[in-house]
C-alpha cells in the first residue's frame, strides 16, 4: 500500500515513511492511496473472532510487503492487551467502552499500536529512534504509556511546567525506562516550538534519528477503525438491526476511523457527530460551509477543537462531496449544561456514569433516535473513563467514583523529570548528551 497526502502534492510513500514523517512535506494529511474492501464473509464472521484477529485482518491491507503476517500479528496481539466492551445502556443503546487501557482514554488504542510499529521500524533499521512529543497533558500520557519499555524507541515528553494537572503529571512524568520527562520553563508553545527546531538542526539529525508521535499520524488512525467493526460483530450477536455510531469527537481522528471501517465494508451508514459547543462540523453538516472559529473552553475539554485536523481527511474519503459527508453524517452539538444534565440523568435512570465527552455522544444518539423507528440500534464510543473527570462528576452527581487499580499504581510513584529553559540551545545540548 501507497500512502498520498491530502494535499496531493507530495510523492505517495510506504507506511513507514508516512509514519516517520508524521505530516507529509506538503503540509498535508496521509491517506491510503485507496481503501481495501474486505470481503463480505468477514464482516458477517465477525462475532466470532476476538478482537486482536479483527485487527490482525484489518490491518494486513495497509502494510502488505512492509510486515509479514508475523510480525503484523505480534503487534496487534501486543498492542491490544487489554478488554474492550459493549455495555447495553438503554432500550437499543450500547456504550463501546473504549477505555479499559493503561491511560483509560480510547487514544491507548492508537498511541499503543503505532508504538509498536516504530520498534519494528528501529528492528529493521537495526537503529533506535527516539520521538520527541510536546504536550499540554492529555496526549502525552497515552504516548508515553504507548511507548513505555518498547524496545528500540526512546521518547522525550516535553510539558510546561506547573501547567499540567497532578493526575496527568504522575501518569507522565513516573514512568522512567525509555521515556524521558522535560519540564520547560514556560508554556505549551514554547514546547512546541523546541520540538519543531529539533527536527530542522542539522547537528541533531545527524547524530540522532527523531520522529514524532503526534495525534494526527496514520499509524494511530488506523487502529481507531477496529473497534467499529469488533462492536459490529457484538451487536450482530445480540441481532441489533440497522445500527449507528456515535462518536464524541474534537480532531475527528475516532470518526474518521469509523468511516475507514465503513469504506472498508462494514454495513453501517450513519455516524453520529457529536460535539459539545466548538461545532464547526456540526455547523457544516447543518448546510453552511466548513468555518473554523477559535475554540471555546468547556467541562468535556479534549474535544475543545476550534479546527478539527482530520476534516481533511473526511473530505479525502468523500472526494470532496459535501452532500456525500452529510449523507453519513449526522451532527450534534450540546452546552456545558445539557453535558451535566446527561451525567445526571443517565445515573439516575439507567445507573450508568458517563465522562463528559460520552455524555455529549449518549445524548446524541437518543435524540437520533427519537424521530426514528424502534428499529434503529445506536453504539456510542465511551472515549474515557469517568474518573479521569472526577472533577466534574463528583459534585454534579455526588458519586465518589473508585480509582481503577491500573491508575492508582502511578500516583504513588515519585516524579522522574527534568527542568529545562525554554531557550533551543539548552534542549539541544540535552539531546546531544542522551544520544
Ligand atoms: C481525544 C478525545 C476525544 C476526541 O477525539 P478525536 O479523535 O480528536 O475526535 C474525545 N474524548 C476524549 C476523552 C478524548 O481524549
Amino acid at each position: 500500500m501507497k500512502y498520498i497526502s491530502t494535499n496531493h502534492s507530495t510523492p505517495a510513500v510506504s507506511f513507514f515513511e508516512a509514519m516517520r514523517n508524521g505530516l507529509a512535506p506538503d503540509g498535508g494529511l496521509y491517506m491510503p492511496a485507496e481503501i481495501p474492501v474486505l470481503p463480505d464473509p468477514f464482516w458477517s464472521s465477525l462475532h466470532e473472532l476476538s478482537f486482536q484477529e479483527i485487527a490482525f485482518r484489518m490491518a494486513r491491507p495497509f502494510f502488505e510487503g512492509e510486515l509479514t503476517d508475523y510480525e503484523l500479528r505480534s503487534v496487534a496481539e501486543d498492542a491490544f492487551n487489554y478488554p474492550l466492551k459493549l455495555v447495553s445502556v438503554s432500550d437499543r443503546h450500547s456504550v463501546l467502552e473504549l477505555f479499559h487501557g493503561p491511560t483509560l482514554a480510547f487514544k491507548d488504542f492508537g498511541a499503543r499500536f503505532m508504538a509498536r510499529l516504530f520498534s519494528e521500524q528501529a528492528q529493521k533499521e537495526q537503529r533506535e529512534v527516539t520521538i520527541l512529543v510536546a504536550t499540554s497533558g492529555d496526549t502525552g500520557s497515552a504516548v508515553a504509556h504507548g511507548f513505555y519499555k518498547v524496545p528500540g524507541v526512546k521518547v522525550c515528553l516535553l510539558y510546561p511546567k506547573g501547567k499540567v494537572s497532578k493526575l496527568q503529571e504522575q501518569q507522565m512524568a513516573t514512568l522512567g525506562e525509555n521515556v524521558t520527562v522535560l519540564e520547560v520553563e514556560g508554556v505549551f508553545d514554547d514546547c512546541q516550538r523546541l520540538v519543531k527546531q529539533a527536527f530542522t538542526d542539522a547537528d541533531l539529525s545527524s547524530q540522532i534519528l527523531l520522529s514524532s508521535a503526534n495525534s494526527i499520524n496514520i499509524a494511530r488512525l488506523l487502529p481507531q477503525s477496529f473497534y467499529y467493526a469488533y462492536a459490529f460483530g457484538e451487536l450482530k450477536k445480540e441481532g441489533a438491526k440497522n445500527p449507528v455510531f456515535s462518536v464524541p469527537s474534537g480532531n475527528f481522528g475516532n470518526l474518521t476511523g469509523g468511516l475507514f471501517a465503513m469504506k472498508m465494508g462494514m454495513p453501517v451508514n450513519t455516524f453520529l457527530a457529536a460535539t459539545n459547543v466548538n461545532d464547526v462540523v456540526p455547523e457544516f453538516l447543518a448546510g453552511t460551509s466548513f468555518t473554523p472559529k477559535d475554540s471555546i473552553q468547556t467541562i468535556s475539554n479534549a474535544m475543545d477543537v476550534g479546527n478539527p485536523s482530520n476534516f481533511a481527511r473526511i473530505q479525502h474519503l468523500f472526494a470532496h462531496s459535501d452532500e456525500a459527508i452529510r449523507h453519513h453524517l449526522k451532527g450534534y452539538s450540546f452546552t456545558d449544561g445539557e453535558t451535566r444534565e446527561t451525567i445526571r440523568e443517565a445515573l439516575e435512570i439507567h445507573n450508568y456514569l458517563f465522562c463528559p465527552h460520552t455524555a455529549i455522544g449518549f445524548r446524541a444518539g437518543e435524540s437520533y433516535r427519537a424521530g426514528r423507528s424502534g428499529e434503529t440500534s445506536v453504539v456510542t464510543l465511551a472515549t474515557a473513563h469517568p474518573v479521569k473527570f472526577s472533577d466534574v462528576i463528583e459534585p454534579e452527581t455526588g458519586h465518589k467514583i473508585e480509582i481503577p487499580a491500573r491508575l492508582k499504581k502511578w500516583l504513588n510513584r515519585e516524579k522522574e523529570s527534568i527542568t529545562i529553559g525554554k531557550t533551543f540551545d539548552e534542549f539541544k545540548s540535552f539531546l546531544m548528551e542522551t544520544a
